[in-house]
């Protein structure tokens, strides 16, 4: 057994983004400003000039898009019930209603064919996820929601350096993405809008630090000019220089990142082709670069012997942590009690909700690493089915 734990995630943070945070706190200048504008400029240059934004989280960048886009009462949102709270949080406290749709069994992606059957004359917005670095079929969900006046809002939280054919998530349309300390590059905590509407991107940079305009002045002189005005009522979400100098250090490796993730992902899978009841979320078909960003796997009770919650026990007791990403939106004790309705309507996206579990995952994670997960992931397994029979 390891003789130290293994967690489920942990940020990778080298000499050069150390050094980066540490001149940051030497310049005079922590809060926002060149450091933030060098994040955003170098992530717009990886994106091929989209206007990117940054925020102090995923949360906040989707809130002020919310915001950009006034979604409010009477407008229905669709999303999966399967993705983290914070969308479906903001929807609600925005007085918008979510829409679920169901997602595939083994992907855990939306499909276009899902999306379309639940528009409405109220749609006003459609947040696909790219779950675990996966491409949702962009080409089909943009063209209905261009067809129909939607804006898609894709939720790129798992999936920064994700590419769909040859096209990298957040070159074209608007994509959130996350910095979160388990996401694929992190700021401590962060986020970034990508988007190829320019007035979009405007707004939410406006609407991110009190609606104050923003101008050149405000790069050329390390801050605003004290003079300048409100636009319109604004919040306070704009993302620190100390955070941004960490993005900035991290972005430079957000390819070996994914590289190393891809490399650790096939070792699991070849490791796990032989247990039976442990079963890994599948690949999109069709041409893409996956970000990795979560191993997930499914523990079916019926054949491992062992059901999710027991297998996390146990293998904490191993000293090997998990997660679970995620419990299902509507299954959480507000919803539950807000929005019954739901209970039972989505089959697939429930199937997962009791099965799924992140295993470790993340770049400085060694071969041994995985191997102990497996190891321990066997005798658990194994172990059960000796008892039942
Ligand atoms: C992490 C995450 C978010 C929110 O990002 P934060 O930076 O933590 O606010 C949104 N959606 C999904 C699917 C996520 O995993």
């Amino acid at each position: 057994m390891r003789t130290t734990f293994l967690p489920f995630a942990r940020p990778s943070i080298s000499d050069e983004d150390i050094q980066a945070v540490v001149q940051t706190l030497q310049s005079g200048w922590i809060t926002t400003g060149s450091q933030c504008a060098s994040l955003e400029q170098a992530m717009a240059d990886r994106l091929g000039g989209a206007n990117v934004v940054a925020a102090m989280s995923g949360t906040a960048v989707m809130d002020l898009v919310f915001r950009a886009l006034n979604i409010g009462p009477g407008d229905e949102i669709i999303t999966p019930s399967m993705t983290w709270v914070s969308t479906v949080n903001l929807i609600t406290l925005h007085g918008a209603t979510p829409v679920f749709v169901d997602v595939d069994r083994d992907t855990l992606l939306v499909s276009p064919e899902s999306i379309e059957s639940a528009m409405t004359s109220r749609t006003k917005a459609v947040i696909p996820v790219h779950y675990c670095g996966a491409p949702c079929d962009m080409d089909a969900i943009r063209s209905i929601c261009d067809g129909r006046g939607v804006h898609c809002i894709e939720d790129a939280a798992h999936a920064i350096g994700t590419r769909l054919g040859s096209s990298e998530v957040g070159s074209t349309g608007t994509a959130v993405f996350s910095m979160h300390p388990i996401k694929t590059i992190t700021t401590g905590e962060g986020g970034l809008l990508a988007t190829d509407d320019e007035q979009l991107a405007q707004r939410v940079r406006r609407l991110r630090f009190h609606g104050l305009e923003v101008d050149a002045h405000d790069r050329s002189q390390h801050g605003r000019a004290p003079q300048a005005q409100v636009f319109e009522p604004g919040v306070k979400a704009n993302l620190p220089d100390m955070n941004a100098a960490l993005g900035l250090s991290q972005l430079r490796r957000l390819d070996t990142f994914i590289d190393r993730r891809d490399v650790l992902t096939k070792r699991y899978r070849e490791g796990l082709a032989d247990i039976k009841g442990i079963d890994p979320v599948a690949d999109p078909t069709g041409s893409h670069r996956h970000g990795r960003h979560l191993m997930i796997v499914r523990v079916e009770p019926t054949q491992a012997g062992v059901d999710r919650d027991e297998f996390m026990a146990m293998l904490k007791d191993a000293n090997i942590g998990t997660g679970i990403h995620f419990l299902a939106v509507h299954t959480h004790a507000w919803y539950r009690e807000h929005m019954p309705q739901w209970d039972g309507a989505l089959p697939e996206t429930e199937y997962n909700s009791d099965r799924i579990c992140s295993l470790p995952l993340f770049p400085d994670m060694t071969d041994a690493d995985v191997d102990d997960v497996l190891k321990a992931v066997h005798s658990i397994v194994n172990a059960q089915s000796a008892v039942s029979s």
